[in-house]
């Protein structure tokens, strides 16, 4: 089951250079995280350089978390365990502390390797009186695993966690992630630029104007930007092939280009 979630570095998909708007961000992971791995021996020499052992990626939904935990592995060459929250809590506690274990030693054993754990806050959320004791102690042996890492200073093993709702994480784990991103919403610019990427692979129209387009999508998340063009493209298509069944001609398959108005007709 584990092995289902772990994806070697050749496998990850994406790159930073699929990532627009978040050049800031980047150059901090690659300075923390990226460069440290690339060069481990070089960093060695220095007794006050410490590996960082967790990072925070935090934000609304759509932004490019993940996006940037895979690519950032993807850049280092770590592998990345996608380890999913549901598994753990799902399980009774016997099942998911066995699970736990696994995961890190494992993590371990195939460094450097990145532990990525979506809604993070969901599984370490602030303790309280109501948690069930199961709980509390998978907490506590969450971060003993963690800690235990620090131990062995050879490994390179991160815990990348990401949320929407930090303020409701552990203080605990919050202190366990020093190396801590907000990943906002994209302003004007940041649109401009997520959509030229996305658009970049796509056949388009001369009267498409990105400019105006990232005025109007005040909001939109990148996630969102990424649907308003797949549907843009969808919509062209169908209106290809309706225009063809209609005149009973051949289908103009010069003519696919998305227009101004099919992004603004699929502005959601
Ligand atoms: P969630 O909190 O819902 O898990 P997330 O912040 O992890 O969301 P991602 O899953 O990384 O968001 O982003 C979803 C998709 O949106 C990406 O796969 C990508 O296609 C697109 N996207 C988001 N942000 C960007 C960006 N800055 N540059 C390019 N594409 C982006």
């Amino acid at each position: 089951m584990i092995a289902s979630h772990l994806v070697v570095p050749a496998d990850i998909t994406v790159s930073w250079t699929d990532i627009a708007g978040l050049d800031s961000v980047i150059q901090e992971l690659r300075e923390s995280v990226v460069l440290p791995v690339q060069h481990k021996d070089l960093f060695k020499r220095s007794k006050l350089w410490q590996a960082p052992k967790g990072v925070l990626l935090h934000g609304p939904p759509g932004c490019g978390k993940t996006l940037i935990a895979k690519a950032t592995a993807k850049e280092a060459g770590m592998r990345f365990i996608n380890l999913d929250v549901a598994i753990l809590t799902d399980k009774w506690y016997g099942e998911s502390q066995k699970l736990t274990s696994a995961v890190f030693s494992l993590a371990a054993k195939i460094e450097p390797c990145i532990i990525f754990i979506d809604e993070i806050d969901s599984f370490l959320r602030s303790r309280n009186l109501n948690d069930h004791e199961a709980t509390a102690m998978m907490k506590t042996q969450f971060m003993m695993l963690w800690d235990g890492l620090s131990t062995n200073s050879n490994s390179t093993v991160i815990v990348m966690g990401a949320t929407n709702r930090p303020q409701d994480l552990d203080k605990a784990i919050v202190r366990r992630m020093p190396a801590q991103f907000h990943i906002g919403l994209p302003s004007e610019t940041q649109r401009n630029d997520i959509l030229k990427l996305i658009l970049q692979s796509e056949e388009i129209s001369q009267d498409v104007d990105l400019n105006r387009l990232s005025k109007l999508t005040n909001g939109f998340s990148g996630s969102d930007l990424r649907e308003m063009c797949r549907n843009a493209s969808v919509f062209r298509m169908r209106q290809l092939i309706v225009a063809s069944d209609q005149s009973g001609e051949a289908l103009d398959r010069n003519n696919v280009n998305i227009t101004m108005d099919d992004l603004l007709n699929s502005h959601l």
